[in-house]
């Protein structure tokens, strides 16, 4: 076991520029809440997901989707294999149902740590602390790439237990993380922290059904000035090396368990966005 002060860590966090409200320039969470159709965004995230949106039509089925697998997977953990702990990195701007709402629908008891580096998710944050008075809910700004100060904060130490399983998610976000800034490593050390029973659950895009259209909108990210890299099937599952996956395995989103929900309209291309849940044993 590395020490905690090098878990996960790609640079000092003092090098890394905290993200800023920056209206004039488009942020992820403020595309993703456009493309769902929320009201967090400025011209500068609906011009980029216009673009993305230009060279790749089906982006808001892609988002709303991705946010559906979200919820049957947090459905799943929370009725199917008893988690009662959440730790969500990535969460996005609150929107309808939020996944403290999905678990404690299941066990009001449940426990959920959000974690985003977005000043606006920040300002935001109020929306997620709504828990059942049984359940907890906490929010910690903070980035991915420091796992360490993730791990030791006040917010998930008073939350969750970590002798206990606790499910982390990490959806629609690793994308975001090139090779360069160790994306596997990461999540290897967030999951190195966590007891065997947890889970990982893990959404991430890729061009492997519509490879001209994906990489035009990934283009479009990446021209605002967001890293984005699409992986291939094959490289999302090294994210799962050495846990269980759940069954049916790696799936375009839709495909993921869609009991008493009808994708039929839905294809592979149009999702472009893989989801799987494991399990550390
Ligand atoms: N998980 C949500 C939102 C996905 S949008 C869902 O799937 O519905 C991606 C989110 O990741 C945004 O809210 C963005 O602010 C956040 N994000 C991007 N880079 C991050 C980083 N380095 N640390 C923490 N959050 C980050």
């Amino acid at each position: 076991r590395k020490p905690i002060g090098d878990l996960g860590r790609s640079g000092p966090p003092a090098q890394r520029e905290p993200v800023g409200l920056h209206v004039d320039r488009a942020h992820s969470a403020r595309m993703y809440d456009y493309l769902l159709g929320g009201k967090e965004n400025f011209p500068a995230d609906r011009e980029a997901a216009e673009r993305a949106l230009a060279g790749f039509p089906h982006l808001r089925i892609t988002a709303r989707e991705n946010r559906a697998f979200m919820h049957r997977a947090v459905r799943y953990l929370a009725e199917q294999a008893g988690i009662r702990q959440f730790l969500d990195i990535g969460t996005g701007i609150p929107t309808s149902q939020n996944l403290h709402e999905v678990a404690q629908a299941v066990s009001p008891e449940a426990r959920v740590v959000y974690t985003d580096n977005d000043p606006i998710v920040l300002a935001h944050a109020r929306a997620l602390l709504t828990g059942s008075p049984s359940g907890r809910t906490a929010y910690l700004d903070a980035d991915l790439h420091d796992v360490e100060a993730i791990l030791t904060s006040a917010e998930l130490r008073d939350t969750l237990d970590l002798s206990e399983p606790v499910a982390l998610s990490v959806i629609a976000i690793l994308h975001f993380f090139p090779d360069d800034q160790d994306p596997f490593g990461i999540v290897r050390a967030l999951l190195d922290a966590l007891p065997a029973g947890s889970y990982l659950t893990l959404t991430h895009a890729t061009a492997d059904f519509d490879p001209a259209a994906d990489r035009q909108a990934a283009q479009a990210y990446r021209d605002r000035g967001i890293p984005m890299q699409l992986r291939r099937r094959e490289e999302i599952a090294r994210f799962f090396d050495g846990l269980e996956l759940v069954d049916p395995g790696i799936q375009a989103t839709h495909r993921w368990r869609p009991e008493g929900y009808a994708p039929t309209e839905v294809t592979d291309a149009q999702a472009s966005i893989y989801g799987a849940v494991a399990v550390k044993k």
